[in-house]
């Protein structure tokens, strides 16, 4: 397991009420739905982590990811600098800047994360006041269209991801809430209602 977060942060354990975290398979609708859900509600603040992964074609550095080497997210893991992190998908490796979301807490708005199971487990250990949402798919096999149909993946990759969308899959009941995402508008309104935020 890696390392995660102080457990007895003040801080995270203050705040941790306005925090949400979004967990859920590959091409399950995960940005399209905090993207519906920031338009609306343009005051949720989207966590940008960190990542080994190189940046596909159009991501941009510092808002899609921070795009980093091996030897700076090893430095963020031996700093502390990290609230949560994992591999995922058996690659590459993905974290959430610690201090950009207790700043965002601390200031009283509402922020949202957007990572893997694992990474959620984490989350939940260090902050367990913070909301967890599942977002699932109507099926696998409408998980695997959408995979196939965004067309982002080699052949590999995708079934590397809908290995890890079944692994994920079997951890909903975890979640204090799961959203399926069979439609976004009707997903977002309901992510909403998990937020606590005000009917828009
Ligand atoms: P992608 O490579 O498609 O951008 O992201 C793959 C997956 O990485 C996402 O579906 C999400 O679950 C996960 N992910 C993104 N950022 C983070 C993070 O900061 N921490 C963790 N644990 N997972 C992340």
């Amino acid at each position: 397991m890696p390392e995660t977060a102080e457990a007895s942060d003040p801080a995270a354990a203050r705040f941790a009420s306005r925090l949400t975290v979004l967990a859920g398979p590959t091409a399950v609708g995960k940005g399209t739905v905090s993207n519906d859900l920031r338009q609306r509600y343009p005051e949720v603040w989207l966590s940008v982590s960190a990542t080994t992964r190189p940046p596909r074609p159009g991501e941009v550095d510092g808002v899609h990811y921070h795009f980093v080497d091996d030897a700076a997210f090893d430095r963020m893991i031996a700093e502390g600098e990290l609230l949560e992190w994992a591999v995922v998908h058996g690659r590459h490796r993905y974290g959430t800047p610690k201090a950009p979301v207790l700043d965002r807490l601390a200031s009283g708005r509402p922020a949202l994360l957007e990572i893997d199971l694992a990474g959620a487990r984490q989350v939940r250990a260090v902050m367990p006041e913070a909301h967890f949402v599942f977002l699932a798919p109507p099926s696998i096999e409408e998980l695997k269209r959408r995979l196939v149909g965004r067309g982002t993946e080699d052949e590999e990759e995708r079934r590397r991801r809908l290995a890890t969308a079944e692994v994920e899959m079997a951890a909903a009941a975890e979640f204090d809430r799961v959203i399926v995402n069979d439609d976004v508008h009707r997903a977002t309104d309901e992510l909403v209602a998990a937020m606590g935020l005000p009917t828009r």
